[in-house]
């Protein structure tokens, strides 16, 4: 632990995606070695190194994902979506997940199917899209996530599926980033429910591709992007009777109410966008840069 700490902080910044990491970290530090923590300008003194211990929220082009999500080609790939994955006139409820324990998918499936006992009415009415990205793939743990996903999934439809329509469909395999975007674009709710996370890029990206003011965000308060997109419903991943009743909730909310949201969301995601992360992190290593040079003069 300590070895790990000392090589951590031989860095002259550490970005976080949390101010809560930062100040873990600094925590850590302070508990496991001699050290001066600076709580005021959120540093770390060891011997005669200072690293900054900061959070910088990582965030996306906004501008670029906008802009591509309106374009003619991604809505004729929305068209050509629907048609060949059979979803014409079906509520779409959306997953973009590494298939990592982390991410909570075996929990979302249970709700989903609480979701279909509780509302028989959205049989054959409402598909659930699982991107999922295997991950870490030589490690038993991450293949266990990965059969009791795919389990879960045969389950769900076996249990509710009607003539052609099924409740999940599990697209195993790593997208191509622009092949998303229509993705984010015809789902109705897209739901990241991480039982712990860092930043979760998907909330925010399916922000910026909602240009038709059309969708529902629903977070775990166990996402960073929580911290920052309080419009989105906000759901306990451990809470299946909440989490199916969330799904009802985002499915059944008025248009008008998905667009305030989302407009709200969108105005945030598109001021903190990645350049404005950028520049946070390069001020600060200005400001480093001129504090040194301060204190080798004297
Ligand atoms: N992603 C992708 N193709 C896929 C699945 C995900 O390009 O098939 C991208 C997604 O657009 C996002 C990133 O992978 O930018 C996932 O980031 P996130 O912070 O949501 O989760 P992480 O995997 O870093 O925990």
């Amino acid at each position: 632990k300590r070895d790990l700490l000392e090589g951590l902080l031989g860095n002259d910044i550490l970005a976080f995606h949390l101010r809560y990491h930062a100040d873990n970290f600094m925590e850590t530090v302070g508990t496991e070695l001699e050290s001066h923590l600076d709580w005021d300008r959120l540093q770390v003194r060891r011997g005669d190194h200072r690293t900054l211990v900061r959070a910088y929220p990582i965030s996306i082009d906004f501008e670029a994902i906008f802009r591509l999500a309106e374009s003619r080609e991604v809505t004729e790939a929305c068209q050509r979506l629907r048609s060949e994955q059979r979803l014409g006139g079906i509520k779409i409820g959306l997953s973009v997940d590494r298939l990592d324990y982390t991410k909570g998918i075996p929990e979302r499936l249970e709700a989903l199917d609480r979701f279909f006992e509780l509302h028989p009415e959205w049989v054959g009415r409402f598909t659930y899209v699982q991107i999922g990205v295997p991950t870490r793939g030589n490690l038993e743990d991450y293949q266990a996530v990965v059969s009791d996903i795919e389990a879960r999934c045969n389950r769900l439809n076996a249990r509710f599926a009607r003539g052609p329509w099924r409740p999940a469909l599990l697209l195993k395999g790593h997208q191509d980033f622009n092949t998303l975007i229509p993705y984010y674009k015809i789902a109705d709710l897209c739901m990241v429910s991480s039982l712990h996370d860092g930043m979760n890029l998907v909330a925010k990206e399916f922000v910026a591709a909602s240009s038709n003011d059309h969708g529902v965000l629903l977070l775990s308060p166990f996402t960073g992007a929580a911290r920052e997109l309080e419009q989105a419903l906000t759901v306990n991943p451990y809470d299946t009777e909440q989490f199916a009743e969330a799904i009802h909730l985002a499915l059944t909310m008025p248009a008008d109410e998905q667009k305030g949201r989302l407009e709200r969301m969108r105005a945030k995601v598109a001021d903190r966008n990645i350049y404005a992360w950028a520049q946070d992190i390069l001020q600060d290593v200005v400001e480093l840069a001129e504090t040194n040079a301060l204190n080798n003069r004297s």
